[in-house]
């Protein structure tokens, strides 16, 4: 695999790697930040097919990039490549960026910093001593979990899903957190889930999979907020399913566009503002 040299350039390149990738928006949302704060950056996606990650990440960083994000399905093999893991990182298990350093390559997780401003900033909804069900204990699941213990919620129950024992260890690796945070973190059986949140998250991959909604609507109560990391068509469902039932419903995309500017400021410094860009993104989406 070969890339363009930064030499003729001033620009510094980042990308999102993963199989697949070409559904992602991280390339426009970056190109927007770009534009805003006038920081010299290219941003485009790569595709390493099912095996090939490492051998794409590590040409991407010989060819004088920058970093890149980590997406489906390697956030779990991106954190062992790192040189200096950040604590909320090593927490997940999980990084979803790399930035290449001259002296080795830090890795983070932005994904739980990223889902709690949307969810305090953007839809105004504050976890402290609210119950929380999160569904789903992969790379997005493990990556959440940690913020959303800091945002002590009184009790947060994470149901185990097909693959019982990751759910179970994702518990166990955030005892002492929960236990410093005052939160009751239990998990359950993805079939009896406990009933009436005030906060539904579903970090599974079942609207990416049009599998439908995992859990029954007993885990809703009146006027909760019920927010799938999904989004575009394939989070409808979910949606619909949650406005069906009295709740508010709301897709990932401010999630995404959240953890992109957490990311965006690692490599550049730089905090970008994400109202105008999440604008933008529902716009574009919306006239697809
Ligand atoms: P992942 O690492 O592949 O994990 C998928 C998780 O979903 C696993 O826990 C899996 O269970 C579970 N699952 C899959 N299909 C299911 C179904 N039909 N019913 C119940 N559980 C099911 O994927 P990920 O990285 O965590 O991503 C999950 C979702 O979040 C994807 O839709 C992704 O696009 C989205 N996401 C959004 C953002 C954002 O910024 N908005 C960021 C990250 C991820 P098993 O362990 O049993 O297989």
């Amino acid at each position: 695999m070969s890339f363009p040299s930064d030499a003729a350039s001033t620009r510094v390149r980042y990308a999102v790697l993963g199989h697949p990738v070409a559904h992602s928006q991280s390339p426009f949302i970056h190109a927007a930040f770009a534009q805003q704060t006038g920081e010299p950056v290219d941003y485009g996606r790569i595709d390493c097919g099912p095996d090939g990650f490492i051998a794409a990440v590590q040409a991407f960083a010989a060819s004088g990039a920058g970093g890149c994000n980590i997406t489906v399905p390697f956030k779990f093999v991106a954190i062992g490549l790192a040189r200096q893991v950040t604590e909320r990182a090593r927490l997940a298990g999980a990084a979803n960026i790399l930035r290449f350093d001259a002296d080795g390559w830090l890795a983070d997780n932005t994904d739980g910093a990223g889902l709690l401003r949307d969810i305090t900033q953007h839809a105004g909804f504050d976890p402290k001593g609210r119950r929380v069900l999160l569904i789903g204990a992969g790379g997005a699941g493990s990556g959440v979990l940690g913020p959303l213990l800091k945002a002590r919620p009184r009790q947060l129950i994470t149901p185990v899903n097909r693959t019982a024992p990751r759910a179970h260890d994702l518990v166990a690796g955030h005892a002492d957190l929960a236990a410093a945070n005052g939160v009751d973190l239990q998990s359950a059986a993805l079939e009896q889930p406990g009933q009436a949140y005030d906060l539904v998250i579903n970090a599974s991959a079942s609207s990416l999979q049009a599998g439908g909604v995992p859990v029954p609507a007993t885990v809703l109560a009146t006027g909760s907020l019920a927010i799938d990391l999904m989004y575009g068509a394939a989070a409808q469902g979910f949606l619909d399913w949650a406005r069906d039932h009295g709740a508010q419903g709301r897709d990932g995309l401010g999630m995404l566009v959240e953890q992109a500017a957490e990311a965006f400021e690692i490599w550049r410094g730089v905090r970008p503002d994400t109202v105008p860009v999440l604008q933008a993104l529902r716009r574009q989406l919306a006239a697809a």
